[in-house]
């Protein structure tokens, strides 16, 4: 029975990615052959629990950014099947729940972390060179060439990397012709050749440049908090791609308008935007991107048809490349398709 067959009802696909292409793209169609409608409800900003829960109401698929998925949304939206991410972070699911209420939560691994390495790379140097402060130079007529605004070599420095997954790996790789030392910290992963190992106290305190690559999880929500700080090498800089809630904000912002730390280069916000943040007035000593290291041209592409994949695999009974929970019963091996409203007909697609 293919999915369009006249015996499914229409389902709908709820997605919330602003970039998601358009109507005539080969991802609209593919999703229309397994038989879902689009309802398409662009995230721009932050959304709250019941906004999410309002727009997902009768979806069995979502294709998602970064909205919250926590477990009240399972149990109000229990049609709910699969939810693909957009993206490699799954912190804004709650993927227990998800689990308990048989629902895959899928991510596009593999899609944007060359981008996230180039943005790493670019924010250390951004950091360090003061390039927006140079920018702002030239354009008011400063010529600024002198102290105190001479920026730093990335050259001869130690960068300290936590968390060795792959975006850290593919930073570590970038690394190579800067000749510097890198350190790295990672309790679950063997570091690349090009990374000693070295404990977390020890990558806090010896890296000129701190850069966060860790996923955030209970374990690593404000892993850099008020101790860290401290302890950074007088005149570090952090650099963050990872997830906001990993650093606490208050306490950096403190450090930096202390001088206590030179500069920072960050990605992202316990808020986002950050329009709340101590941050946002230090504009010498940091350089502040919108959550953009993971999009490039090139890595939308690849995020949207990976996310697009896992929800055609669940729709038609497979099992999509990376789920990151373990969903009971799983999605595709319960038919999603043959659960329509056929009075109880429970024929699997096998398409
Ligand atoms: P990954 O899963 O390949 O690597 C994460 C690494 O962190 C793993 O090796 C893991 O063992 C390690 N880790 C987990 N807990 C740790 C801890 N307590 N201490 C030290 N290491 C720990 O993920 P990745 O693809 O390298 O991505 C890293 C993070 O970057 C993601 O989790 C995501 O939050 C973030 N990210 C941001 C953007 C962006 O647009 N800025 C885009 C993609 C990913």
């Amino acid at each position: 029975m293919s999915a369009s067959s006249e015996s499914a009802a229409p389902r709908t696909v709820l997605v919330t990615w602003v970039d998601f292409p358009g109507e005539d793209s080969p991802e609209v169609r593919r999703l229309q052959e397994v038989g879902l409608e689009l309802r398409r409800a662009p995230r721009l900003r932050d959304r709250s629990v019941d906004e999410v829960i309002r727009l997902a109401r009768g979806c069995e698929a979502a294709i998602v950014s970064t909205d919250p998925f926590p477990r009240e949304f399972f149990e109000a939206v229990p049609e709910m099947r699969v939810i693909s991410r957009v993206g490699v972070g799954s912190d804004s699911i709650d993927l227990k729940a998800a689990e308990e209420h048989g629902v895959a939560v899928a991510i596009a691994r593999g899609t944007n972390e060359e981008a996230v390495a180039d943005h790493t790379i670019g924010l250390m140097l951004a950091v360090l060179r003061k390039i927006p402060a140079m920018d702002a130079s030239v354009r008011h007529e400063e010529w600024r060439r002198t102290e105190p605004w001479l920026g730093s070599d990335l050259h001869g420095k130690t960068v300290g990397l936590l968390g060795l997954g792959r975006i850290a790996r593919l930073v570590a790789e970038r690394l190579a012709g800067f000749g510097v030392q890198i350190i790295g910290y990672d309790p679950y992963a063997v570091p690349p050749p090009a990374v000693r190992a070295a404990d977390f106290d020890e990558v806090i305190s010896g890296a000129d440049i701190l850069s966060l690559h860790l996923p955030l999880t209970p374990e690593t929500r404000g892993c850099i908090g008020r101790d860290e700080i401290a302890r950074m090498r007088p005149g570090a800089i952090l650099i963050n791609t990872s997830r906001g809630g990993v650093v606490d904000e208050a306490v950096l912002s403190e450090a930096l308008r202390e001088g206590r730390i030179t500069g920072a280069g960050l990605d992202v916000f316990s808020e986002e935007p950050p329009v709340h943040s101590p941050l946002l007035g230090l504009t010498r000593s940091t350089v502040l991107t919108p959550h953009i290291g993971g999009l490039s041209r090139e890595a939308i592409v690849d995020m949207v048809a990976h996310a697009t994949d896992a929800v055609v695999d669940v729709m038609n009974g497979r099992k999509p490349r990376d789920v990151v929970n373990s969903p009971h019963p799983p999605p595709w091996e319960a038919g999603l398709l043959a659960r329509a409203d056929s009075g109880g007909h429970t024929e699997r697609n096998e398409s």
